[in-house]
């Protein structure tokens, strides 16, 4: 029997991206191979449930898990990495913040099961059907997951060891983190491994920014050209990287796209969103007050740009959860 140590890599609510980024090792995959005994990793091998389920606690070193936690299925297999893990790895935006898929806890559960399954103009569904917990079949009972009201990270499911950021999180970042975690001297519980620094911190745009910044209109990045050398929010387009923290290699700056934030915020800060739009307020410079309030309406979608990512971790855009929500 092998007595490399064993890893799950697993995906909940996600789109598949991080566990790309796994492939996307290639070589170093090999290494990874020789070094653990990958047990479970439905993106790349056969699996089934009984196999993990069959296993003693805690005979895992360590579980990968990308996705967010957006259904009773998630939140059961969730629970079932962690019984069998030593070591948890948040690995992604949606595991690390509830991602993308986070911004539908900006709207009611309701309103979103109406629209996907009746008044989104490319469905077609006159009888209205709904997803049901269960339905007969030809006598047989199907099972589906619940589908939740809210949209979870995955800490706030389970109790998480680490955290890596990304969307997805570059291979460098990726390999390094599976090494520490793994080594002889692994990195305290509960950090982020990335830089503890800002993104600007490391932009090369940042030595075209003012002194002294004063932005007097807040601009959409189609409305204007922009010198690929030049800092977006010196020209009023939002760009998140004095909020998020610093790791990805600035790969949207280097395509001349602001920074949308998927880093999350850097350690020892809670909020990323809050913490943008507390740093953005001081550097707007309207004429006077309804200049002010022009600007701040100029911003069609605050929170969706503050929290992008972020959005189950963060204080803004909360809907009020109902009950049922929380079920
Ligand atoms: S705000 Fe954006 S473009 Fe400006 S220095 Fe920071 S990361 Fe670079
Ligand atoms: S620039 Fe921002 S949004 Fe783009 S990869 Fe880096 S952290 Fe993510």
């Amino acid at each position: 029997m092998s007595k490399r140590p064993k890893i799950a890599i697993y995906w909940l609510g996600a789109c598949g991206g991080c566990d790309s980024a796994l492939l996307d090792l290639g070589e170093s995959l090999l290494e990874l191979a020789e070094k653990f005994e990958v047990v479970i990793w439905p993106a790349a091998l056969d699996f089934k449930h009984d196999r993990l389920r069959k296993m003693p606690d805690n005979s895992l070193a360590l579980a990968i898990i990308s996705g967010c936690v957006r259904n009773s299925d998630h939140k059961a297999m969730a629970e079932l990495l962690r019984a069998k893990s030593r070591l948890v790895l948040a690995c992604g935006a949606c595991a690390c913040f509830g991602g993308i898929p986070g911004l539908a806890n900006l709207r009611p559960r309701d309103e979103i099961i109406e629209w996907v399954y009746s008044a989104s103009p490319t469905v077609t569904n006159p009888e209205g059907v709904r997803p049901e917990l269960s339905c007969d079949v030809n006598g047989e009972q199907l099972t589906m997951p619940e589908f939740y009201g809210h949209v979870y990270a995955l800490n706030q499911a389970i109790k998480v060891d680490y955290f890596l950021p990304g969307c997805p999180p570059p291979i460098d970042l990726l390999l390094d983190a599976i090494k520490k975690i793994v080594g002889k001297k692994p990195p305290q519980r509960g950090s982020t491994l990335a830089p503890a620094k800002p993104l600007c911190d490391s932009c090369p745009r940042n030595r075209s920014k003012p002194a002294r910044m004063a932005i007097t209109k807040i601009r959409r990045a189609h409305e204007t050209v922009i010198d690929p050398g030049e800092c977006f929010l010196a020209h009023g387009i939002i760009c998140l990287g004095p909020a998020t923290c610093d790791g990805c290699g600035g790969s949207c700056l280097a395509v001349n796209a602001p920074c949308r934030g998927c880093f999350g915020a850097v350690e020892g800060v809670r909020d990323s969103g809050a913490r943008f739009l507390a740093s953005l307020a001081p550097l707007l410079a309207p004429e006077d007050e309804a200049g002010l309030r022009a600007m701040i309406d100029e911003i069609a979608d605050a929170a969706g740009y503050a929290c992008r990512f972020t959005q189950p971790v963060s204080i803004l855009g909360e809907k009020e959860l109902t009950e049922k929500d929380r079920e």
